[in-house]
């Protein structure tokens, strides 16, 4: 198959991205570490911190005061990477009570959800910690104004209309949500950004051919990386989807960039 991004109808994206993501979930993880040589780990580590925080909201009932769990959605969370690195941040702030903190994974592929599950018994987190929901970013099965915090990693560039993902995001958050979004940027600092272009056109590929036994979908990687926005585009559709005091900042020269915004 060719997975040539150019060729690719916008009504086909999804299909093919759906192929790819089912052909890579057992060695997804692994694959990140040899790809990124373990870079993407501190890419991670660093949008977690980011976040922050998250408090309980506090409801006040007839004479007492009710806390409901801070709520965080992940979306196009596969096999839970995120999800559980905030969970573990937030526990390991000894302070907080863990039960105050829900993350719900939701992904279009069952292939990767079925990892971040697996996953999620291994570490021994429970439904009151994290759920995995299947759906899709462009029509999220939430209600209105649910979540605290809406989080994308590296998930935003495969899906196929992300101005209506955008909107989704804003309009699950509640007031004073914060969207979070961690994807591959744009790198313009030469001669990074040719030594750059070079890995991921010609190594990708073939680490994927060896390793996953797939170059097809590493070559649609690296394609849809290079294909994807710059700094100032994506940020641009983050405020034109409503968001408030957007902004972003570049991680290692712009291969990974954070843009955050807030629904006010
Ligand atoms: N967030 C994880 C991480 O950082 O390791 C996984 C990122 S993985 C590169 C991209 C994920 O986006 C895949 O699991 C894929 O199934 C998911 N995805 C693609 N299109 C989607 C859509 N329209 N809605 C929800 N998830 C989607």
């Amino acid at each position: 198959a060719n997975f040539g991004y150019k060729k690719v109808d916008i009504n086909q994206k999804q299909s093919m991205v759906n192929q790819v993501f089912h052909s890579v979930a057992d060695k997804y993880d692994l694959m990140n570490d040899i790809l990124s040589l373990g870079i993407h780990r501190c890419w991670k580590e660093e949008f977690v911190n980011d976040l922050g925080v998250l408090r309980p909201t506090k409801i006040q009932e007839k004479d007492q005061v009710i806390e409901q769990p801070a709520r965080v959605l992940d979306v196009a969370g596969g096999t839970g990477d995120i999800a559980f690195r905030i969970l573990d941040k937030h526990k390991s702030r000894s302070s907080l009570n863990s039960k105050n903190l829900k993350v719900t994974v939701l992904d279009i592929n069952e292939s990767m959800l079925e990892v971040g599950k697996r996953r999620a018994l291994e570490k021994s987190f429970s439904n009151n910690d994290i759920d995995f929901v299947c759906g899709n970013a462009e029509i999220l099965p939430f209600e209105d104004n649910t979540f605290d915090a809406y989080t994308i990693a590296y998930g935003i560039r495969n899906v196929p209309r992300i101005e209506k993902a955008l909107s989704e995001a804003h309009r699950v958050l509640k007031k004073g949500g914060r969207l979070m979004i961690l994807e591959f940027s744009k790198v313009e600092q030469f001669p990074v950004s040719e030594i750059y272009k070079q890995y991921n056109m010609n190594i990708l590929p073939l680490v994927g051919k060896y390793v996953v036994g797939d170059a097809d979908s590493y070559q649609y990687l690296a394609e849809s990386i290079d294909k994807f926005h710059d700094q100032q585009t994506l940020l641009r559709l983050i405020e034109e989807a409503g968001f408030k005091f957007a902004s972003y900042k570049n991680l290692s020269f712009g291969i990974s960039a954070i843009h955050t915004g807030f629904k006010i």
